[in-house]
């Protein structure tokens, strides 16, 4: 079977060489292991900090170790009472067509409620990261306005239609006139600002949000959050959930001061991960269930075949070439 390693890091954006696609004997499932076929694999911004040797909140990827990666699978081979053959499952199983699963973090997924795909998108961890980041952290209140950046994306898409779903008025930004057409005419939202269009960001948001700007659900960072802060309401939330402009960034750029603005408005910046919610991931996913099933919540996926593909897929996605939920269907 193919699988895909790191071979270096990269100090600013990634290369295809800093990958290699090679070829590995299919592992052999132990006591209380299943092996686990993969179907898709999730390509997700955090995988970028897994690819750098320096302190974060979960361990770096080895030199000539498989890059780390969600994946929704099918089990082949079952040594665990808990799951049998045919079963489909969600973990965190690599780049790689074939993949021991044991331990607690192998899912069923219940192929019944959404295509399994969607275990790796709105009904898995970017679509918790929406639920949990947008309700618990940036806490909105009906009739409030709401901000989303990367707003076509995985995270973003979910953030707005729970946003609108709560009666908040809901402004998203993102790259480019067909991503704003589908978040705004296909997804709802109130509106979308195409930042790569834009002169005048400032200007826009002013107009976009004439009550002010309740909630930022801040994906991006750097300039587009630096436009969006200095039109945060008194007693505004941050939702600090990524900063995806930076991530390739080799040192990171001075932005402007605008923390003393924070202090006269009261503002709360509160940055999250998702798994800091993993308790309560049962009720969160039937709701969004059902919010999918009913067609309240859309998702729209960017599928690329072949796990070969994987390194250019990812590459793109840190550049905003994908348009929605970034997967590789692997088998
Ligand atoms: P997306 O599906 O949104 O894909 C990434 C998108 O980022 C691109 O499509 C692009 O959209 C945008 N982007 C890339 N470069 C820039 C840039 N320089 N400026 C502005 N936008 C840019 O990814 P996800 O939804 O999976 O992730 C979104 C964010 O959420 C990331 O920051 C990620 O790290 C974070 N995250 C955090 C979690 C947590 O637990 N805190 C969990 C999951 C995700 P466009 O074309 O519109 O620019």
């Amino acid at each position: 079977h193919r699988r895909v390693v790191l071979v270096r890091r990269p100090p600013g954006e990634p290369a295809e060489s800093d990958f290699r696609v090679e070829e590995a004997p299919v592992p052999e499932p132990k006591h209380g292991e299943v092996l686990v076929r993969v179907i898709y694999l999730s390509l997700d911004p955090y995988q970028r900090g897994r690819m750098r040797d320096a302190a974060s909140y979960a361990a770096a990827v080895g030199l000539n170790e498989v890059m780390t990666g969600g994946t929704v699978g099918e089990v082949v081979a079952s040594h665990n009472a808990s799951f049998k053959v045919g079963d489909i499952v969600e973990d965190r199983l690599g780049w790689q067509e074939y993949a021991i699963g044991s331990g607690p973090s192998l899912r069923k997924v219940d192929p019944s409620i959404a295509p399994i795909s969607t275990a790796n998108g709105v009904l898995g961890m970017p679509g918790m990261t929406a639920y949990f980041g947008l309700l618990d952290v940036g806490q909105p209140k009906a009739g409030e306005t709401i901000v989303v950046s990367a707003a076509s994306g995985a995270v973003g898409q979910v953030v707005g239609q729970i946003g609108k779903i709560m009666g908040c008025r809901v402004v998203g930004i993102a790259g480019g006139a067909r991503k704003c057409a589908f978040v705004k005419d296909e997804l709802g939202f109130d509106a979308c600002l195409d930042y790569k269009a834009e002169k005048d960001l400032d200007a826009a948001l002013r107009t976009a949000c004439p009550n002010g700007i309740d909630v930022y659900f801040d994906n991006v960072g750097g300039e587009i959050s630096d436009a969006v802060l200095r039109n945060i309401n008194f007693f505004g939330r941050v939702a600090l959930c990524g900063s995806i402009s930076q991530y390739n960034a080799t040192t990171p750029p001075m932005g402007p001061r605008l923390l003393g603005t924070f202090v006269g408005k009261r503002v709360r910046a509160q940055g999250f991960i998702v798994t800091d919610f993993a308790e309560r991931y049962g009720p969160a996913r039937r709701q969004m269930g059902e919010w999918v099933r009913s067609g309240r919540i859309k998702y729209r996926e960017d599928i690329v075949e072949g796990i070969d593909k994987a390194p250019r897929a990812f590459i793109g996605m840190l550049r905003g070439e994908n348009f929605g939920k970034m997967l590789v269907k692997v088998g």
